[in-house]
């Protein structure tokens, strides 16, 4: 008790503890916020003192409590939002912020953000511009549609569609298509958030045409479709197709939407991967409004994309809702970017990389992963057993839920070290590594990190994995 009792009174005060760092570490807290300093100072000793408090042999070490100070501060000063290595093989990730941009969408978030633009200004007149108009027609031209706009995500797109479209009527919604993904979007919520009726039809498994012409009524106000992109039914189904909606929509002069979920302008089936309806499709099929997002499949920005019928579009813009849900300029640039590969399938693949990644060959993975594995045998030594194993990967974010992408991964088995453990500690890495355990193994699919993340990935990982942190 005594002990104690001195020990708290040796304890240095935070200002002398700041003005020794000051001293003899300047470089360490001179560019760093003042309220940081303290903060951190204040932190390392309060630790100290709740050791002491359970420990009372304890010894006051000045050395170790200024390191805990500069340890902290620097995990202050820190970024909160970072860069990290996906080494999960998993593509889309909406916790790891979905797709990374292209070179080309990065370089023109770069020139836009930090001068002036022409968001909304039109060059060629003088007069005020509108900020769709740096998409719209190259979206016209991908998709083929008559009209196009943009918004700050699909759950915007889809909420603004059905309120401009449909507020105080009733959409016609298959059972099979009551979608919940994730973050809490679900289609019956976000009808009822629009002010929009649900009408149900069909059941789970099984919607037909006649379900649909049984509820039409003079309340009816748009017959949707919703991509069930996160599950399959298989076995006994049976839907009803776009062209068939189209059809049944003319004849009772009825608008139809479809929300696409992510969205492709490509045919899939050219990766070997399962046809996904192309927003092309749909808009040939007749479709009124189709919205889809920017950073699924697509590749793109956090965007909200909507194309269709002229008459229709125009009714979305002008709704006091699309103001809310406007999308900012730096998006814009990265989206008009990423469209522009498109114009070129060949450019798309090549710089894109979702693309690239869905594309990659699996024999290269299994030669990078093989590389991997030497390298980690060589630094890790006698720490952990590597293997490369044959692992596919999933396209994530709601997208394929089916498919599987043949490749190859690194699996470490770590001697020294709970997997668990070195799992968190990656994660809390200078760059953090983000790993999949399996098996109570460590696995490491290259399929997701970048050439260039490489070598911080080999440092990061022959760091920690041995056990010492
Ligand atoms: C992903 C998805 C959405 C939401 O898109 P966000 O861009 O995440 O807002 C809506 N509907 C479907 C079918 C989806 O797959």
């Amino acid at each position: 008790m005594e002990n104690t009792h001195n020990l708290l009174k040796q304890l240095p005060s935070i200002d002398s503890l700041i003005a020794r760092i000051h001293a003899d570490q300047p470089e360490y807290i001179d560019n760093a916020p003042q309220c940081l300093v303290t903060e951190a100072a204040q932190q390392a000793v309060a630790q100290l003192r709740e050791k002491i408090l359970r420990k009372p042999d304890v010894k006051i070490r000045i050395d170790s409590l200024v390191d805990e100070i500069l340890q902290l501060l620097a995990k202050k000063i820190q970024p909160s939002l970072r860069q990290v290595i996906n080494a999960t093989g998993t593509l889309l990730h909406t916790n790891l912020g979905r797709a990374p941009l292209s070179i080309k969408a990065i370089n023109s978030i770069n020139e836009v953000a930090g001068s002036y633009s022409n968001l909304e200004l039109n060059l060629s007149t003088g007069k005020r511009g509108h900020r769709y108009s740096h998409v719209d027609k190259l979206l016209c031209r991908l998709t083929g549609a008559e009209a196009a706009a943009v918004v700050n995500n699909n759950a915007a797109a889809v909420l603004l569609a059905l309120t401009a479209l449909a507020k105080g009527k009733e959409a016609i919604v298959s059972r099979g298509e009551l979608v919940e993904i994730g973050g809490s979007f679900r289609v019956p919520d976000v009808m009822e958030a629009g002010g929009v009726i649900l009408r149900e039809v069909g059941t789970t498994n099984k919607t037909h045409l006649r379900d649909y012409v049984g509820a039409i009524n003079a309340a009816t106000g748009l017959l949707l479709k919703v991509h069930t992109s996160n599950y399959r039914i298989v076995g006994f189904e049976q839907s009803v197709t776009a062209a068939q909606l189209v059809q049944l929509g003319q004849q009772h002069k009825i608008p139809v939407m479809e929300d696409l979920g992510s969205g492709m302008l490509f045919d899939l089936s050219a990766f070997g991967l399962p046809h996904e309806p192309t927003v092309q499709q749909g808009v040939k099929a007749g479709i009124d409004i189709l919205t889809f997002s920017g950073d699924k499949l697509l590749g793109g920005p956090q965007a909200g994309i909507i194309v269709g019928k002229k008459w229709a579009v125009d009714i979305i813009r002008h709704h006091p809702l699309a103001r809310a849900m406007r999308i900012d300029k730096l998006t814009l640039a990265a989206l008009e970017a990423t469209l522009r590969h498109y114009l070129n399938q060949q450019e798309a693949l090549r710089e894109i990389p979702l693309l690239r990644m869905l594309n990659a060959d699996a024999h290269q993975l299994q030669q990078r992963s093989t590389e991997l594995a030497q390298e980690l045998t060589q630094r890790l030594a006698d720490t952990a057993t590597i293997t490369v194993i044959a692992e596919p990967s999933c396209v994530g974010g709601g997208s394929l839920p089916t498919t599987e992408l043949p490749g190859y991964a690194v699996a470490l088995k770590l001697h020294n070290i709970s997997v668990q453990n070195c799992a968190d500690n990656l994660r809390s890495a200078a760059v953090p590594v983000i790993a999949r355990i399996q098996d109570d193994q460590l696995i490491v699919n290259l399929r997701t990190v970048f050439p260039h993340q490489q070598a911080t990935l080999i440092d990061t990982l022959a760091a920690i994995c041995r056990g010492q942190k």
